[in-house]
């Protein structure tokens, strides 16, 4: 090795002996590559300014990338590591191959000025260059993953998923290589003599690796490394211009009447929120949706998964096939609107402050909570004063700047600026609101008022039940492998439905190779109680509650699992005591949905029907009954019994398999019936008057919200309802748009 080869590779060392003590970048893996590759790239250039030819440069650039690796596989002792293959395949793809990539600049470098000291600065320049035009991309085209010669690859919000080797970072690295060599054969040919220029042999390198880099470059969509608006909306197929200053983007394989409602939830949305902030549409940022059909597309084609994005300089939001009145729809379009509110570029309030200065997050995610509504639990003050009562309320001062609200947890710090919005919203107004976004300081003595306000609402055990279970902070357990470990959940998962043997076994391996996350231990107990093992599940559900990590919520949900094993025991006396748990534990379950669950159950558990009708709910509810013969087994319940619970229970799968029409039917019998529990009766006539929309009854609807506002059992239902009610009369005075979708034609 040569003394700079040398020196490089102590310093790479020294970098990666530094990163061996960091989380999750202290293994060979995705994160410790992803550090690694600009070093990495950087030696290949200087290393190569200084050698002899390419070929020798490159031999010395990639060996200056072993001895770090070394390193991190030795902590690997010390820390265990994911999954080698791919490992090493994100070390050879992001820094090895960057390492010969920066030796292909610097040999370009070299051609164009003789003077090693330029050269290195105009490959520092390119690299600067590089970036730049990654950060344009990644502010004002749709994706915000990356694919560049510098870093590699950034993956988008990917983060909580599993991060397995993505297709196009092959492809891409092989362009980002082939670009390399393409510059150094083009500075080779400037340098050529004219006289020479004419040989074929001369031009002929040059010609070759141009063409080459950008055929892949044009299939970087294709390859899915490269993608803009225009490649996406080629993706997608369908482009909807419902009016000069709103075009949606969908997927063409979503049915066109789902398209229709859901460009009619968007116009509904942005007059809703132009109304409250006492602005006309016009007045709001022109709007951009796009709307993909499943999360994976979404990844695929922009990077998020989970994650919904909105980008308020744009007026664009990026959606996953949303049900038409979602929250979520409301909360981005208030983001993706409101840029115009705000007298800088980037259509967010701004806010000095400790550290660097940044947007105002508390004021961005304030105003969207305030906006978008409720449609469940109560309402946003309630849940403040619940908060406030378990001492877990943070002051909507400390949310405004950016650092103050992330240091919150996301459930505290979302309720709590949004209720201070709103609060300003109901209090002051929308001047002072818009004047507040757009200053990024909010009035004074606003807070203390709002402070009086909490403090009066009386709190009911059941919103302090749910407050102690919804806003403490999560325990963070020392994770193994995150994204191994969240592949091995989503197999186990899978499995759950199809196999539950083999699920059994799925959580038990995940158990032992993760052993601190008592979650696993509720999964196994669920998973053994599908497979009718009932000791096993009694066991794990057991060591779920006395585990010592495990926070409340956790807790609860594994004492209802031993209730419910209580339930399949199948005796008399073994029912009556789990209905007594279940009874218990109404009012006190935290998530809507859970709450929903154990009221079920205590319904099931105190009917007395024929067995059979019994036996058939109870599996329904527990997860055990094959779905199709299940469902038929329900139906003909309600018809022998005149059971309420089975129809709403028929009537909720058939709304998520979108069976509109159907489901309204059965949602209307439920009611007849009467579901006795003002929380489920509540929640089936919401469904009702969402069905009966879909299914292009609005008088139906209409009744049902107008029947649910009056009987809504919390500030959440009466809010929805309103705004449901708002929205139908609103719907019934508009001629249906006449913009009919257009497909985009692949050019
Ligand atoms: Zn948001």
């Amino acid at each position: 090795m040569d003394r700079r080869s040398i020196t490089w590779s102590a310093a790479l060392t020294a970098v990666a002996a530094g990163l061996c003590f960091v989380p999750l970048v202290g293994r060979v893996g995705f994160e410790f590559s992803l550090v690694m590759t600009p070093f990495a790239a950087l030696a290949g250039a200087h290393i190569a300014i200084h050698s002899s030819g390419l070929r020798t440069a490159t031999r010395r650039a990639l060996a200056v990338t072993g001895p770090p690796l070394a390193l991190m596989a030795l902590n690997g002792l010390r820390i265990k590591v994911c999954d080698w293959g791919a490992s090493l395949a994100f070390y050879a793809l992001l820094p090895g191959v960057g390492a010969a990539v920066g030796a292909a600049w610097g040999r370009a470098a070299v051609h164009l000025t003789a003077r090693p000291r330029r050269a290195l600065l105009w490959v520092i320049g390119a690299g600067a260059t590089s970036l730049i035009v990654a950060g344009w991309r990644m502010a004002f085209e749709p994706p915000i993953f990356s694919y560049d010669p510098v870093f590699g690859m950034w993956p988008g919000a990917l983060y909580d998923e599993a991060l397995g080797l993505p297709a196009p970072l092959a492809p891409a690295r092989l362009t980002h290589l082939l670009g390399g060599w393409a510059a150094l054969a083009v500075a080779h040919l400037v340098r050529t003599p004219l006289a020479q220029r004419s040989y074929a042999a001369a031009w002929a390198p040059a010609l070759v690796l141009v063409t080459g880099t950008t055929a892949l470059l044009g299939a970087g969509p294709e390859l899915g490394f490269r993608h803009d608006r225009q490649s996406i909306a080629r993706a997608l197929g369908r482009r909807v211009e419902a009016d000069p200053t709103l075009t949606v983007l969908t997927d063409r394989h979503i049915p066109p009447a789902e398209t229709a409602a859901l460009v009619d939830d968007i116009r509904w949305r942005r007059v809703e929120i132009a109304e409250a902030l006492g602005r006309s549409v016009e007045q709001l940022s022109p709007l951009q949706v796009y709307v993909f059909r499943t999360a994976a597309q979404r990844r695929r084609l922009m990077g998020a998964d989970r994650t919904a994005v909105a980008r308020p300089w744009l007026g664009q939001a990026y959606l996953v096939r949303p049900d038409p009145g979602e929250i979520l729809v409301a909360h981005e379009l208030v983001h993706a609107l409101t840029g115009p509110l705000v007298p800088n570029p980037s259509g967010m309030p701004w806010r000095g402050g400790p550290g660097v200065p940044g947007p105002a997050m508390g004021l961005v995610e304030g105003l969207a909570v305030a906006l978008a509504g409720r449609d469940l639990g109560p309402g946003l003050h309630e849940a403040v004063a619940g908060m406030r009562a378990v001492g877990l309320d943070p002051s909507p001062a400390s949310l405004i700047s950016s650092a103050g609200f992330y240091a919150q947890p996301s459930s505290r710090a979302y309720t709590v600026a949004g209720s201070f919005l709103r609060f300003m919203l109901q209090r002051r107004g929308p001047t002072a609101v818009r004047t507040a976004y757009a200053s990024g300081q909010v009035p004074p003595e606003l807070q203390a008022q709002w402070s009086e306000m909490i403090s009066g609402i009386e709190v009911t055990p059941e919103l302090r039940a749910r407050a102690e279970l919804l806003y403490r902070r999560g325990a963070i357990y020392q994770r193994v492998c995150p994204h191994e470990v969240a592949v091995r959940k989503k197999e186990a998962r899978r499995l759950a439905r199809t196999d539950p043997p083999a699920a059994v076994a799925a959580w038990e391996s995940i158990i032992q190779w993760d052993p601190g996350d008592p979650a696993h231990l509720l999964a196994l107990a669920r998973a053994h109680l599908v497979a009718d093992d009932l000791p096993a599940a009694t066991a794990a559900a057991g060591r779920c509650v006395a585990h010592e990590a495990a926070p409340l919520a956790l807790q609860r949900s594994a004492q209802l699992t031993l209730a419910d094993v209580q339930w399949l025991s199948g005796e008399a006396a073994d029912r009556e005591v789990a209905r007594g748990r279940f009874e218990e534990f109404i009012g006190r379950m935290g998530r809507a949905p859970s709450e929903r669950l154990v009221r079920a159950k205590a319904q099931a558990t105190a009917a007395t029907r024929s067995e059979a009708a019994s036996h058939a709910v109870r599996d329904w509810l527990l997860g055990r009954s094959e779905a199709s013969t299940g469902l038929l087994g329900l139906q003909r319940i309600v018809q022998s019994e005149r059971w309420a619970l089975p129809a709403y229970l028929v009537a909720r799968r058939l709304y998520g398999d979108a069976q509109w029409t159907e489901a309204a039917s059965w949602f209307g019998q439920a009611r007849q019936l009467d579901l006795g529990d003002p929380l489920l009766a509540a929640e089936n006539l919401r469904l009702l008057g969402r069905a009966a929309y879909r299914a292009g009854q609005p008088a139906i609807a209409a009744e049902a919200f107008e029947a649910l506002e009056a009987a809504a059992p919390s500030e959440g239902y009466a809010e929805g309802a309103r705004s449901w009610r708002r929205r139908l009369a609103w719907l019934g005075s508009q001629t249906r748009n006449a913009a009919s979708p257009a497909d985009v034609g692949a050019q």
